[in-house]
């Protein structure tokens, strides 16, 4: 038996509940527009500490809840896709969200760092920036690599944010912020000279 079948009987409820006919008019503008970026650990599941319902968040987590190029990337498709198709909105906030006691500090240990990147083929370097060694720290760094890149919707806001785990409580360390306007004057000024 494997280890999703004991969950195939509360698919079925789900399925005659009929929960899942409740969904957004378009499936990136979730209920409540939110983006939550948020750490794989069992315990940092949105659903759980933020009550979150059926199509009421995308959720995008990855180790740490750190924005890597991988996360930025669906975050900058989905507001090119609110731009595109539902140009109106309503726009989403991306909420970044890390948390204490992370599994991602087991890598400030040099010895497992470097197994894991010989395994991996991972850049050793980039992997000692992953723990989220103080999380409002590393909040405040991911919030600000999304609002510095340019292939991010300016029309969405991005917040931080601190879980603790050990009070189950959500700590907002970031307000809501629009990420600048694209392109930036500075990239506006590279064009013309790379035109000229
Ligand atoms: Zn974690």
């Amino acid at each position: 038996m494997s280890n999703i079948e004991s969950l195939l009987g509360r698919n079925r409820a789900f399925a005659e509940g009929g929960a899942w006919r409740h969904t957004p008019r378009l499936p990136f503008l979730p209920f409540k527009g939110l983006y939550v970026i948020t750490c794989i650990d069992p315990r940092t599941d949105p659903a759980g500490f933020l009550g979150l319902e059926f199509g009421e968040a995308i959720v995008a987590r990855a180790v740490g809840g750190r924005v890597t190029d991988a996360v930025l990337r669906d975050l900058s498709y989905i507001g090119y896709l609110v731009e595109q198709k539902a140009t109106e909105g309503p726009y989403f906030e991306a909420a970044v969200i890390h948390h204490t006691d992370c599994g991602s500090r087991l890598l400030e240990d040099p010895e497992l760092r470097r197994g894991f990147a010989e395994r991996s083929g991972c850049d050793e370097d980039k992997l000692a920036q992953l723990p989220a060694t103080v999380p409002a720290d590393t909040v405040h760094a991911d919030v600000d690599k999304i609002l510095k890149a340019p292939q991010i919707s300016p029309r969405i806001t991005v917040s931080g944010h601190v879980y603790h785990t050990d009070a189950g409580l959500l700590e907002t360390v970031a307000k809501p912020t629009h990420p600048g306007t694209w392109p930036s004057p500075a990239r506006l000024q590279e064009c013309v000279r790379g035109s000229g």
